[in-house]
């Protein structure tokens, strides 16, 4: 496998013995030393706790006991989820020092299942970006062409995923989060319906749109790892569904007669190599015994962002009021010293300890949610975020997956988009959409292309209804397949 081993393939080599939880943890940690002596991918390590429970899993081994699938194996989690004890920036100078007093529901999955967290990978500040160039501890680089950008917010876990620098990551999706850099890094990448996995402890963006997401090796370690992360909880109001599903329960059903519908015009609207690549995707599916629909999906695209930027920003501007320096935060010894009026202290900490990106989204949001504006920006936006769901419960209806490209440009330079967030932001023209609709997506390799002797990666996307994962996750593996 090219991005080192998968989840089944490790869990035999334990299983059988050929390796112990111990040996595959020091490797990694030697591995990530080595490989990321920058720390620019992960930002904190875990060592300690990650040896002890490794320990912990082979004394069960030696036992006789049986283990879990995902037991043992060397995980990492994107520096938005908590983790008790261990340092939890959001990529922020105002949660430098941040150490959670509990975990994440989906954290605290996955360390019921047995995983062994590794430690927090590095992301745009508060998940905001598709670049990673917002973190303010520095941009990790695209693992195929270090000139380039991985992919945001989820940079570090795509990253690590991509470089075997843990076996796979939990990270978060807003607009795109994990499926964007999982697609400029040549790895797997999945959003679930909103509600499916607890967002308990996932430090809120964008708390309609947030929803918990997985970046693996393959399809396969995909499902793996939702079908231990995916159950309700009483401490997310909005969480729902039934715990200890399997997802996979469709696979052998192959895709025989499975209807998958597309939008030509996004298609067109790419850069000419995705295009190209996006039909030779829909033509295999054909020769593969599924369907193709050419349809048109309503504002797909440019006016998704419009509507996701709008609708995100206000809910950001909210979230982040609770960054006051009054309850995180290093504050600078400056401000500290000066005797200072409540508001100015404020101003003083969060001028100071919020990065650009997440301070224009504040003022943004803050805009479009003041009196005179609300109904011209705010509600006019949740009127067409309405319309995008009801016309894809239509589409639904006729197929049941949709395919775009992942999005509409290859893994850009660093530093190219800095200066034109508009720009940055029409990097997401595909991926809002199941955002907004709160429906299941994934993004998968689907080819590559030779840009100055590097060969990039190209990500397709499939979406499926609402709680509809068993068809979305059957209609990915097969893609995959039919693509290798
Ligand atoms: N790139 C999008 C944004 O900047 C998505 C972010 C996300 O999914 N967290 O908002």
């Amino acid at each position: 496998m090219k991005h080192g081993l998968t989840i089944t393939q490790l869990h035999n080599q334990l299983v059988k013995g050929e390796l112990s939880v111990e040996k595959i943890t020091r490797q990694y940690l030697a591995k990530i030393e080595e490989k990321d002596s920058d720390h620019k991918i992960y930002l904190t390590l875990n060592e300690e706790e990650a040896l002890k429970q490794a320990k912990r899993v082979d004394q069960k081994i030696k036992a006789g006991k049986k283990i879990g699938p995902l037991e043992g194996l060397p995980v990492s989690v994107k520096d938005v989820l908590l983790t008790k004890g261990l340092r939890t920036t959001c990529a922020s100078k105002i949660l430098e020092n941040y150490i959670p007093p509990y975990d994440a529901k989906a954290v605290a999955d996955l360390k019921k299942a047995g995983s062994i967290i590794l430690g927090k990978t590095n992301c745009d500040e508060f998940a905001m970006g598709g670049s990673g160039e917002n973190s303010a501890f520095g941009v990790c680089v695209n693992p195929i062409d270090q000139t380039r950008v991985p992919g945001g917010s989820s940079s570090g876990s795509a990253v690590a995923v991509a470089k075997d620098l843990c076996v796979f990551s939990l990270g978060s999706d807003t607009g795109g989060s994990v499926r964007l850099p999982a697609a400029f890094c040549g790895v797997t990448g999945f959003k679930p319906t909103y509600g499916r996995i607890s967002r308990y402890g996932l430090t809120a963006m964008a708390s309609s749109l947030d929803q918990v997401g997985v970046i693996a090796k393959n399809v396969e370690d995909v499902t793996e790892v939702f079908s231990a992360v995916a159950n309700p909880d009483e401490y997310d109001g909005t969480s729902s569904g039934f715990a200890g599903k399997n997802f996979r329960r469709d696979f052998d059903r192959g895709i025989k007669g499975l209807v998958l519908a597309y939008d030509k015009k996004s298609i067109d609207d790419s850069d000419p190599i995705i295009a190209e690549k996006s039909q030779k995707f829909l033509q295999k599916w054909e020769q593969n015994g599924g369907k193709v629909q050419a349809t048109k999906i309503p504002y797909l695209g440019k006016e998704a962002v419009a509507c996701y930027y709008i609708i995100m920003a206000s809910e950001v501007s909210s979230n982040m009021a609770r960054y006051d320096g009054s309850r995180f935060g290093v504050i600078p010894e400056k401000i500290r010293k000066e005797t200072l009026r409540w508001h100015e202290y404020i101003a003083g900490v969060r001028g100071t300890l919020l990065g650009k990106e997440v301070k224009r989204r504040i003022v943004m949001g803050t805009f479009c949610l003041s009196s005179g504006y609300y109904d011209a920006y705010y509600g006019k936006a949740q009127q067409v975020r309405s319309y995008i769901q009801k016309s894809l419960k239509k589409i639904f209806r006729q197929s049941p997956l949709i395919f775009t490209p992942t999005s509409p440009d290859l893994p850009f330079k660093i530093g190219e988009r800095m200066a034109d967030p508009v720009r940055m932001y029409l990097a997401d023209a595909f991926t809002t959409m199941a955002n907004l609709a709160g429906i299941p997506a994934i993004s998968l390799p689907i080819g590559e292309i030779e840009r100055e002797n590097k060969k990039l990666s190209i990500g397709g996307q499939l979406m499926a209804d609402a709680w509809d994962e068993e068809t979305l996750l059957r209609g990915a593996y097969w893609a995959e397949k039919m693509m290798e």
